[in-house]
């Protein structure tokens, strides 16, 4: 599997604190924005950049910057909203876009609900959200929206990852690469990761 799996203790400690289910709304939202802007940088590590003349207090020197605007946030709702403050807190002038989807309980494949993504997706790095990588479904369904709609270079972030999941993404779409905190054991009967954290959406809007 070609996931990206950040290994770090600090990671290990903050993923373990939001997989408590004694862990309140407040703390949630805030670990998996603290998590989402680590999973950025790490994502963000092929930026193009570009040399620029600076003035210290010291002196002259070059400095490297990145073009923000290369960057499209893409959030696929609900849970995915929690992770756009994390991103914007070190790409603050990247361009957001939505996705939304639902169950069709017939065919129990995602169906479209939303749609709205920035300009010109085909000249973006797009960085999609959802803090679950469960059976796939969804990541492979706003994938092949974005792809639709121009877009050619896709990054997937996610806080938890199953393998059912990354595999249903690498089969589908093997050109998207994923970015996750943990890559957890399985998926339960019902599409819940195991052991997971429970329903990233109702953890982060308090809503259960
Ligand atoms: N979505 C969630 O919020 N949690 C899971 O475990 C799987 C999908």
């Amino acid at each position: 599997m070609k996931a990206n799996i950040l290994e770090h203790p600090l990671i290990d400690h903050k993923v373990s604190i939001i997989r408590n289910k004694k862990t309140g709304t407040k703390e949630f939202r805030e670990i998996v924005s603290e998590i989402s802007t680590i999973l950025c940088y790490e994502a963000t590590k092929d930026a193009l950049q570009k040399e620029v003349e600076i003035e210290t207090p010291m002196g002259k020197t070059q400095g490297k910057i990145i073009d923000e605007n290369q960057y499209a946030v893409i959030a696929i709702l609900r849970a995915g909203l929690g992770m756009v403050d994390g991103m914007l807190g070190v790409i603050p002038n990247a361009k957001i876009g939505h996705i939304g989807l639902y169950r069709n309980e017939e065919t129990l494949e995602p169906e479209e609900y939303y749609f709205k993504a920035p300009k010109n997706l085909e000249k973006k790095q797009i960085l999609l959200l959802d803090p679950m990588l469960a059976t796939g479904g969804s990541a492979v369904e706003a994938i092949s929206m974005l792809k639709k709609d121009g877009a050619t270079s896709i990054k997937f972030l996610c806080v938890i990852a199953a393998p059912e999941g990354i595999k249903r993404v690498e089969e589908e779409h093997p050109d998207v690469e994923i970015y996750c905190a943990s890559l957890d054991e399985k998926l339960n009967d019902v599409g819940y990761i195991v052991p997971g954290l429970g329903d990233a959406g109702d953890r982060i809007f308090g809503t259960k």
